[in-house]
């Protein structure tokens, strides 16, 4: 689960990490409040679960309340990479002369968390990685020992951050571990962690994410769910109790079983195709199941076609098949529908099928992979 930036300053905080004084606003006049509250320049920052926001406009500087409610206006309602900004954070703006990066996070590779610091801050990670991997220091971190004195010192020696900084940094990560930790993280990050005029370091921009396995132990962070849908296509298919996760391709699938859906997802990747979605309907398939799923999956602009996987088991084949021709009819599926039964009584199922020219059929999975990812326009 991702948590907005203002939510992660304030666990942080707790932890003894410096934050810059700031509050949230959801609308101009407030923003300009609390600017007035903080006098002097600030900072206004679109809270959204996306990195990135500076470049894509969404942090903005303000000499006076009477500009912070201009530039708050802007910001609210803005668009980046696809979500709206419902919220500013208005803080006191830092003087940054140096930024520094922070993170920890799980390798999986290494089974361990590690911890990542880096003298290039400011930038996303994914960039620095990328063009300069040398410029960051990883330490794999014993989960028995936890993160000890000795791998603080020598990453932030290694790291290049400022001598004299090194100090407080150590704090920062202390700080930042515990939190990891005890939060149940699966990435907690400082980006930048700023180094300000008088020689002080301060957490200018904080991230930290969830493990969605631990959330049964964090009732605290009930208030943070609502909030944390991304994708508003996965937010209404939750809302609908289906599970359903979006994938960015164009085939929408919907099958009964993760394990038939995974593999499902899997034949259209081997026929060419490229997967719009997951999404499993359980047992059964009435009617208004069916209809239900074809509609959240027919809601992502684009899919192209869908590849509806049913494997006939306690439900029989004909009663999905019945389920399926009664959940379409007279709805627009303004996309071609290849299905695929097969177990207990599928011949029955699929005869059924066959006589409703708009839903297609293959008698086998790689059949019906191959067929939809032709019909929706090819391979790419
Ligand atoms: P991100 O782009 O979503 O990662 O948001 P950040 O909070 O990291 O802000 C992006 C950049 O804004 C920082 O790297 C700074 O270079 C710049 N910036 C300039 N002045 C300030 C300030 O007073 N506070 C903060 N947080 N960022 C500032
Ligand atoms: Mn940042």
């Amino acid at each position: 689960m991702k948590i907005h930036e203002y939510q992660a300053k304030q666990l942080l905080a707790k932890y003894g990490v410096p934050i810059p004084p700031g509050e949230v606003a959801e609308t101009p006049e407030d923003a300009a409040r609390v600017a007035a509250r903080l006098s002097g320049r600030v900072v206004v920052k679109a809270q959204v679960h996306v990195g990135g926001r500076g470049k894509a406009g969404g942090i903005k500087l303000a000499n006076d309340p009477v500009e912070a409610q201009k530039v708050a206006n802007q910001i609210l309602g803005m668009q980046i990479k696809g979500l709206t900004v419902e919220k500013v954070l208005v803080e006191q703006a830092q003087e940054i002369r140096a930024e520094y990066y922070l993170g920890i996070t799980l390798d999986r590779e290494a089974q361990r968390n590690v911890l990542m610091v880096s003298a290039m801050g400011g930038i996303d990670i994914e960039e620095v990685a990328a063009a300069h991997p040398e410029k960051i220091t990883r330490i794999p971190i014993d989960p028995s020992w936890g993160l000890t004195e000795f791998q603080i010192r020598q990453a932030l020696f290694d790291s290049g951050i400022e001598r004299s900084a090194i100090r407080e940094a150590e704090k920062f990560l202390h700080a930042l571990y515990d939190a990891y930790v005890q939060l149940d993280g699966s990435l907690a990050e400082i980006n930048p962690l700023a180094l300000v005029g008088d020689g002080k370091l301060i957490a200018a921009d904080a991230k930290i994410n969830i493990d969605d396995n631990a959330l049964f132990r964090h009732p605290e962070f009930d208030l943070y769910k609502e909030e944390s849908e991304e994708d508003p296509i996965e937010a209404e298919a939750h809302r609908r109790g289906l599970q359903y996760v979006r994938l960015g391709g164009d085939i929408g699938i919907i099958g009964n079983g993760a394990g038939l859906v995974m593999g499902t997802l899997d034949e259209v990747k081997r026929a060419g195709g490229s997967p719009a979605n997951f999404l499993d309907i359980g047992g059964g398939a009435k009617a208004d199941l069916v209809r239900n799923a074809l509609e959240v999956v027919l809601t992502d602009p684009n899919v192209k076609g869908v590849f509806f996987n049913v494997f006939g088991g306690i439900t029989r084949g004909d009663e999905v098949a019945r389920g399926i021709i009664e959940g379409t009819k007279g709805m627009d599926l303004r996309v071609p529908l290849v299905i695929r039964l097969s177990g207990t009584n599928a011949d029955e199922g699929m005869a059924l099928l066959r006589e409703h020219p708009k839903l297609q059929t293959a008698p086998t999975m790689q059949e019906a992979a191959r067929k939809i990812v032709q019909l929706a326009g090819g391979t790419r």
